[in-house]
Formats: C-alpha cells, sequence, structure tokens
C-alpha cells in the first residue's frame, strides 16, 4: 500500500524482502532478497535508495544501523530498537512517564511471584498477532507457561479489562509537525485484527499521548499507537507499532490523505495537511485466509454493497494469514464491511 502510494507519484521503489515475490515486488521496479539479520546485504541494498524506510519491524539493529552509515533511514534505527520489543518500548513509555500497561521483565522464575494474576505473558520479541502470548490466571500456569517457552525474555503483564481497544495511527515530519487520523477503534478475533473504524469520540488524551510518544522518540514516519480504554475510562499503551500497514487502513478510501501517502511525504520530507474524512467516517474489515476455506470467495457479492475491496496479492491463503481487507466510508460503514465479508462466504 506504502509502495502504491509511492508509485502514484512518480517514485521508484526498491523493495528488500525475505521472500521472492512479495506483494511489495509486483509493484516495485526491483526487489532484493535477504534476510533481515543480513547487515551487509542491507547496506549494499541501502546504497541504492536515497531514503530508507520499513513496513516490518523485526529486522536486526545492526541492519539498521549498516543502512544508516550509509542513506537516510526514517523512522531511524532507534524506533525500530526500540519498538520491536516489548520490554525496551515499555520501559522507555514509563521512564516518560506515559501510561502503560502495568508490566515487569521476566528472566526468571523469581520474577514471576507477587504480581497480581490474571496476568498475560509475552515473549519480549517477535510477537504480533498475539503470537507467542498467553493468558495466565495463576502464579501456577504462570511457572508452566515459562518453562514452556524459554529461554527467551519474556514481559508480564496485567491483564486489563478493557472496554475497548482504540488506536491512533500518526505521523510526524523532518521539521516536528504532527498528524494524526483521529482515535480509532479496533476490534480484535483471536488476537489478530478484525475490525477498526473511525474516528471515534473518547473523553481522554489519547491523540496527546501519541503526540508525545512521536516526539520523545522523535520519529519522522507514520507508526501507530494502540491503546487499551479501561472500563474506568483511563488509556494504557498496549504497544506501538512502527508499521504503516498496522491498522487504520481505511484511511486509503476515508480521508483526504491515505496513512500512506502521509508515510511517503513525512520521509521524503514532503508538506501536509491535517487529514480529515471525507463522508465523517469509515470501517474496514480484514481477510483473512480463513475466508477461502470452501472455495474462492464470492468477490462479486462483496461489492455489491458498496464495499472497496483490497487483496494484498499473497499467493496462498492459510488460516490467520491476513489476504486483502473491504473498506466502506459514510454513515453506514461499519454496517457495509460486516454484510460485504458475510456475502464473500455465503453460499447461493
Ligand atoms: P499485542 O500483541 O500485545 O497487541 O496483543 C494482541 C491482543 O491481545 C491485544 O490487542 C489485546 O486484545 C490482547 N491483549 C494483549 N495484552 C493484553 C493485556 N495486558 N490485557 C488484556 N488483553 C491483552
Amino acid at each position: 500500500m506504502l509502495a502504491l502510494a509511492a508509485r502514484r507519484m512518480g517514485y521508484r521503489i526498491h523493495v528488500y524482502s525475505s521472500e521472492a515475490g512479495s506483494p511489495t515486488g509486483a509493484v516495485a521496479d526491483q526487489e532484493t532478497v535477504g534476510s533481515y539479520d543480513d547487515a551487509e546485504k542491507v547496506a549494499e541494498f541501502a546504497r541504492t535508495v536515497d531514503v530508507l524506510t520499513f513496513e516490518f519491524e523485526n529486522v536486526a539493529a545492526e541492519c539498521a544501523a549498516a543502512a544508516e552509515a550509509v542513506t537516510i533511514v526514517r523512522p531511524a534505527g532507534n524506533v525500530l530498537h526500540i519498538t520491536q520489543n516489548r520490554i525496551r518500548e515499555k520501559s522507555f513509555l514509563r521512564g516518560h512517564d506515559i501510561p502503560v500497561t502495568p508490566f515487569r521483565p521476566v528472566y526468571s522464575p523469581a520474577d514471576l511471584e507477587d504480581f497480581p494474576y490474571p496476568a498475560v505473558l509475552k515473549t519480549a520479541a517477535f510477537g504480533y498477532d498475539g503470537k507467542g502470548q498467553q493468558k495466565v490466571a495463576s502464579l501456577q500456569q504462570a511457572r508452566e507457561a515459562f518453562a514452556a517457552v524459554r529461554p527467551q525474555p519474556l514481559i508480564l503483564e496485567e491483564f486489563i479489562p478493557f472496554r475497548r481497544e482504540v488506536s491512533v495511527v500518526g505521523g510526524r515530519s523532518v521539521r516536528g509537525e504532527f498528524f494524526h487520523f483521529g482515535v480509532m477503534e479496533n476490534a480484535h478475533a483471536n488476537h489478530i485484527l478484525d475490525v477498526s473504524q473511525g474516528p471515534v469520540t473518547v473523553a481522554g488524551p489519547p491523540i496527546e499521548i501519541a503526540r508525545r510518544i512521536f516526539e520523545e522518540l522523535d520519529v519522522v514516519g507514520v507508526m501507530c499507537v494502540e491503546f487499551f480504554e479501561t472500563t474506568d475510562g483511563a488509556y494504557l499503551v498496549n504497544e506501538i507499532a512502527p508499521r504503516t500497514h498496522n491498522s487504520g487502513h481505511l484511511t486509503i478510501e476515508a480521508c483526504t490523505i491515505s496513512q500512506f501517502e502521509l508515510q511517503l511525504r513525512m520521509v521524503c520530507d514532503l508538506p501536509a495537511l491535517q487529514p480529515e474524512y471525507l463522508r465523517g467516517t469509515g470501517a474496514m474489515a480484514n481477510l483473512l485466509g480463513d475466508a477461502w476455506d470452501t472455495g474462492e470467495p464470492d468477490w462479486a457479492a462483496a461489492l455489491a454493497t458498496g464495499a472497496a475491496l483490497h487483496l494484498y496479492g499473497k499467493r496462498e491463503p492459510r488460516a490467520g494469514r491476513k489476504m486483502g481487507h473491504l473498506t466502506a466510508i459514510g454513515p453506514h460503514a461499519v454496517e457495509t464491511v460486516f454484510e460485504a465479508r458475510r456475502r464473500l462466504t455465503q453460499k447461493p
């Protein structure tokens, strides 16, 4: 989606990917295949571009450093370094007085004691879409979960009985201007983002918190800050996703400028105006590989609702794999994306 925005504005694109034939490769001018911990290869690639950004957070710190030695990297490698590890990320936020889910790093079974259960035990790195995390009801369960996943560093978080999950997709320019798409509400199914809608009205300060995080991290580019809205109306940061495509992709149809074009403008040091919603509101429903369970989904039936379809061109529709999304805008956006998705798998 970022490459499509770049293509439209006449940029040439060179993508670095761990797999040949990536969706971005299909719209890029050039594709380099390499691993995300091969600093030499990343440096060789980085020499060919004027500005480098990333859409994947699990890139080794040495690779970001190697790229920074030869080209402009936005957001900077230290933003990636902090946000790719839950312990570093939450410690950074807590150190800057930003409200986060109460947590504790776990290196040995002793670290599991004297913690308020139920809790969630997560791997500190390489976890997303609920991978590498487990809800633990008691100290005993936490010990069992620890034994199953060590020796990697873990983080123990209080289980938050949230009212809803909301996020702020924001962007910051080289000069420190901050842009955002308001507050979006996100519903998850099996720990995977299911439906986003925005903007929603909130009583609290998520946009202000997001702005502070961007400033403290000195971000240039677009990121998503995810929050739990607790039952007593507080906002706790759950995580920062340094990926433009993390959530809220409804902005492609719904806003005067999409989050992808905003990302492009921020990293290429071009001006932007604060995004606005064209028809007040928008909604997005993810399409997982499960939709192919009973054969090819009925695209025509879904499109007849007026929803827009995005398919990423991934070849294999595996269960739980994000294959694309549906978007609708205007006052009936949420109902429309639900109906469109329902029709995909409805048998005549
Ligand atoms: P994460 O990978 O940390 O974004 O977690 C994925 C999803 O799991 C979140 O969007 C929540 O729905 C749920 N979750 C994660 N951490 C917690 C927590 N501390 N309390 C309650 N739910 C959580």
